[in-house]
């Protein structure tokens, strides 16, 4: 299973270099065909806001209603971790690869 390259239309990338592409507000990654730059498109960064206003909303409600300061302190440490981890995962799996909006090349 791999993903297309948006400029050169080749199945160049494996799940797991198509997460460490990024998203569009990063440079990206080149790719192993042409050496052009590639992102996750819109749909990345629209999950990703979502889900770090999920993390961030855990977070305070966990702030908030804790008692353990050691415990809570653990629990939003594994919140964030869980909420980067599973970007990562969707980025692999979902969403379609596009063009960097910033060429810096
Ligand atoms: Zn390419």
């Amino acid at each position: 299973m791999k993903f297309e390259c948006p400029h050169c239309h080749e199945k160049t990338f494996t799940p797991v270099q198509k997460a460490l592409c990024g998203s569009m507000r990063g440079r990206g990654k080149p790719c192993p065909k042409c050496g052009r730059r590639c992102v996750n498109g819109m749909g990345n960064i629209y999950f990703s806001s979502l889900l770090s206003v999920a993390a961030f909303i855990a977070i305070l409600a966990i702030y908030f209603t804790a008692s353990e300061r050691v415990y809570s302190s653990i629990l939003i440490g594994g919140i964030i971790a869980g909420s980067l981890l599973l970007n990562f995962v969707v980025s692999m799996f979902f969403g379609k690869l596009t063009e960097p909006i910033r060429t810096m090349e």
